[in-house]
């Protein structure tokens, strides 16, 4: 049946930044789909943990900050996956920081942060995931990506070099990894209500003038993105590799 395909019973899937936001709501879903998960974060997800033990999956917290860790301490992190939920079938990269400065007075300090938050992390947890994925000949990984891995944005110049990366990423781990059975795929939100884009929300006209910019007429909510994870960390997304599914209300179709 066409939709036990969806399900997720019996994974364990791995989400960075679950504590608020859109990695909140991903992983969330994915325990909804079924799926046991662990949650890499660096301040402890207390209000995630309930909500995914309250649909009667596991959930486990792995603590780390990735603006520090290294390889090393991200592939411990993953190891501590398999030790804890007895496996990893899902990876999803969400987590992410974003720096608002014009180019000529960005920090280099803000610079290194984010391109380790949003880019070096999300090779080295692929890394060490992809790893164990090979071995057992299937695996799932989901990097966010977004509308700023097309468009150059404003004052922001890290997080878009970051996020065009990702997209990069996701497209070379697809075509080293798809023959073994390993799917990676990226999914880019648009502009989504959350603690990142409270600045954007913070000045009316800026707010409206984004709001009438989306084709939906209204910004996202991070529930919007669960339907395009749950699909794509799911056997019904078997043949889909290196796609990057947009899911922001019409934004790159204007
Ligand atoms: P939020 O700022 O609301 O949440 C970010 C999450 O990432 C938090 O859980 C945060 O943890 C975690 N995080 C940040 N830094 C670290 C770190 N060093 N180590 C571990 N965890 C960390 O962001 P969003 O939910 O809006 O964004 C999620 C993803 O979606 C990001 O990759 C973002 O770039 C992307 N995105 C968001 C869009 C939007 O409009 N909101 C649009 C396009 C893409 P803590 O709570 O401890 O700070």
């Amino acid at each position: 049946m066409i939709l036990d395909r969806f399900r997720l019973d019996g994974r364990v899937a791995l989400v960075t930044g679950g504590n608020r936001g859109i990695g909140r709501a991903l992983a969330i879903a994915l325990a909804q789909a079924g799926a046991d998960i662990a949650l890499l974060d660096r301040t402890h997800p207390t209000r995630t943990v309930a909500d995914i033990e309250a649909t009667g999956r596991r959930a486990l917290v792995v603590p780390g900050d990735l603006a520090t860790a290294g390889p090393d301490e991200l592939a411990d992190a993953v190891h501590a996956v398999v030790t804890g939920l007895g496996g990893l079938h899902i990876l999803v990269n969400n987590a992410g920081i974003i720096r608002r400065a014009v180019a000529v007075a960005h920090p280099a300090e803000d610079w290194d942060a984010v391109l380790r938050v949003n880019l070096n992390a999300v090779f080295h947890l692929s890394q060490a995931a992809g790893r164990i994925m090979l071995d057992q000949g299937h695996g799932k990984i989901v990097n966010i990506a977004s509308m700023l891995s097309y468009q150059g944005g404003i004052r922001v110049p890290s997080y878009t070099a970051a996020k065009h990366a990702v997209v990069g990423l996701t497209r070379a781990l697809a075509n080293e990894w798809a023959a073994a059975g390993v799917n990676v795929n990226a999914i880019a939100p648009g502009y989504v209500a959350t603690d990142n884009t409270a600045p954007l929300r913070e000045d009316p006209d800026r707010e409206r003038a984004i709001r009438e910019r989306i084709p939906a007429g209204r910004w996202g909510a991070p529930d919007d993105l669960t339907g395009a994870i749950v699909f794509l960390a799911s056997d019904a997304a078997h043949y889909v590799h290196g796609v990057v599914v947009p899911v922001d209300g019409g934004w790159l179709a204007r």
